[in-house]
């Protein structure tokens, strides 16, 4: 996926379908000139759902069109006839969307798995036809009720990226060859920082053919938690990873400082992302300034010449199997 189409915050509108009116309406009879009241219900309005779909990766479907209404019900009829109740509408999401009350900023509710749903705008109730009116005093009520309003919400959704293999590392350290070179997609490169700024995703096969997805999280750099780099926004993808490529440039300064760093910025946004499988890669093995004072706790590869990569994919399917 080029990722200039990625995209993983929208804010929408919803709104559930009005409920039919309540009719007002008699029998008629030949030979009863005055019929009793068969007025019937409203239908319910459509509700808006929410549904988890495994084949879409982004939001962008959400990203141009603001609103989204559902069907109304429509109004009762004479002879008890009730209206139809309004169609739902369903929004096909992506797994790991998270859905949030823009107004209270509370989370409604997460989508988690394929076809799981949630309904985000509840259609209105129909009213009630004059049938259910009448009483000892009134045999034939003029009555009715309105159907009621479809509930309206501004929701924000966001999405967290549920891949399996998340590669983190400082700007720079390789993380986007790497991952071409696993997935061989086609993410772009470039000899300076912040080269990344959306997550790449890449889809990868094991040896049993089991699929399994790949992301390169964007540069996170001292001060991320802080909110004071790009890194932040993009930590919150590697929540559900199940396994952590760290990755160093082995021919940066300080490899030992860096994964220092590293470590520390994730760990201050959130501790619990440290006790995901991690294995520790030095990378850019192929030039002459390398140095991995990580030893044998490491995998030496270089994502560019395509070093030691059959060996990392072999410790990431291992560590997703276990
Ligand atoms: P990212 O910011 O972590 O995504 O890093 P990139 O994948 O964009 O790589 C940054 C730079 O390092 C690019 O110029 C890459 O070509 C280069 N690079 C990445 N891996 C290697 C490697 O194994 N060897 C060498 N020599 N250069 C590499
Ligand atoms: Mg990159």
């Amino acid at each position: 996926m080029k990722k200039e189409h990625f995209v993983d915050y929208v804010e929408i509108k919803v709104k559930g379908g009005k409920g039919g009116n309540g009719c007002v309406s008699f029998r008629r009879e030949k030979y009863v000139p005055k019929g009793g009241p068969d007025g019937g219900d409203g239908g319910d309005g459509g509700n808006v759902i929410l549904e988890g779909n495994e084949n879409l990766m982004t939001l962008l479907d959400y990203k141009y069109k603001r609103i989204y209404k559902a069907q109304d019900g429509e109004h009762g009829k004479g002879k008890k006839m009730q209206g139809k109740k309004g169609k739902d509408l369903i929004l096909k999401v992506p797994i790991g969307t998270v859905v949030i009350d823009k107004k209270t900023n509370r989370i409604i509710g997460e989508i988690l798995s394929r076809n799981q749903r949630l309904n985000v705008a509840k259609g209105g109730k129909g009213g009630r036809g004059n049938v259910h009116f009448v009483s000892p005093t009134n045999r034939a009520p003029k009555i009715c009720e309105k159907g009621e309003e479809g509930e309206e919400k501004e929701i924000i959704l966001e999405l967290k990226l549920i891949s399996d293999v998340a590669i983190i590392g400082l700007p720079n350290s390789g993380k986007t060859t790497l991952l071409n070179k696993l997935t061989g997609t086609d993410a772009k490169t470039a000899p300076y920082p912040f080269t990344t700024l959306t997550p790449n995703i890449g889809v990868q096969r094991d040896s049993s053919s089991r699929r399994y997805t790949i992301c390169d999280i964007p540069g996170i750099i001292e001060g991320a938690s802080l909110g004071k780099g790009l890194g932040l926004k993009f930590l919150r993808h590697i929540e559900r990873t199940k396994v952590l490529v760290v990755l160093i440039d082995g021919t940066s300064n300080s490899p030992l400082k860096d994964y220092e760093v590293l470590l520390r910025e994730i760990k201050s946004y959130k501790p619990s992302i440290l006790e995901k499988k991690k294995i520790l890669v030095i990378n850019k093995k192929d030039l002459r300034e390398f140095k991995n004072p990580f030893k044998d706790k490491s995998i030496e590869i270089s994502a560019l010449k395509g070093i030691g990569i059959q060996t990392l994919r072999e410790k990431i399917e291992e560590l997703l199997n276990e």
